[in-house]
């Protein structure tokens, strides 16, 4: 038998918990992103059912349907998959944040579209930290340019910056993409813009990002298993 999405939920609370004590970081400072893409509303049920709020979906329309599954549950929906020009508007209705924000043109049309009855959409900004092996996102020296752009969109909210590494073969390859996003954020900052968040770490890198200032893990196998499916672009 298979471990069950309870079991496996509170292993990775557990890990956050260690990494946090072993980093020197108050209890409770790392949020957890469920990352329930490819899986069904049954197991998201499962992960609320535990206390889990807040759930990461990459592609649209299964996580449209999912969210129409589970509606009578207020489900804190992130988008955390690749943004596409035409599909803005369902993303500005539907989720809460936004995790890969790397385009002027994408924040335009994002709070254009930001329904009037929703508080602003919270977004962090991509950046590509792995140099060639990245999986998209700005590069750091441009990140400053569209931060002072998207601060003067009012129906989005900028919480920080984001990352996808290049997968790692070792702990010590994990650290430096983490440790250059939380540079650059400590660079940025500003009274105006704190840029308090840092979506880092998956199943993978979960210690290591905490260690580097990760604020929000998006774990997704750790918490509802492997996903057997080729993945693809939307
Ligand atoms: C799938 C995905 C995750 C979760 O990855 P796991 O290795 O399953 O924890 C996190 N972030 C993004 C952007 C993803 O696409």
């Amino acid at each position: 038998m298979s471990e069950s999405i309870a079991q496996r939920l509170q292993q990775v609370r557990q890990r956050i918990r260690q990494a946090e004590l072993a980093a020197g970081r108050p209890p409770g400072s790392v949020r957890l992103l469920a990352v329930s893409k490819t899986h069904p509303a049954a197991d998201i049920r499962c992960a609320w059912a535990e206390g889990q709020r807040d759930f990461g979906e990459n592609y649209l329309q299964e996580a449209e349907e999912k969210a129409r599954e589970l509606a009578d549950l207020a489900i804190q929906w992130h988008f955390i998959g690749r943004i596409q020009s035409n599909k803005t508007r369902l993303i500005a209705t539907m989720f809460s944040w936004v995790h890969g924000l790397s385009t002027l043109k994408h924040a335009q049309r994002l709070n254009a579209q930001r329904p009037e009855h929703l508080p602003p959409l919270n977004v962090c900004l991509q950046v590509n930290t792995s140099g060639e092996d990245s999986k998209g996102g700005l590069a750091p020296e441009d990140v400053a340019a569209l931060l002072a752009q998207c601060a003067e969109l009012p129906r989005l909210k900028i919480r920080g910056l984001m990352t996808i590494p290049a997968a790692a073969q070792t702990t010590a390859e994990q650290h430096p993409p983490l440790r250059r996003l939380r540079q650059l954020r400590d660079r940025l900052a500003s009274e105006r813009l704190p840029l308090e968040t840092l979506s880092m770490g998956m199943s993978a890198d979960l210690e290591a990002a905490v260690e580097e200032g990760a604020s929000i893990v998006r774990i997704g196998a750790a918490i509802f298993g492997p996903r057997n499916y080729v993945e693809r672009e939307q």
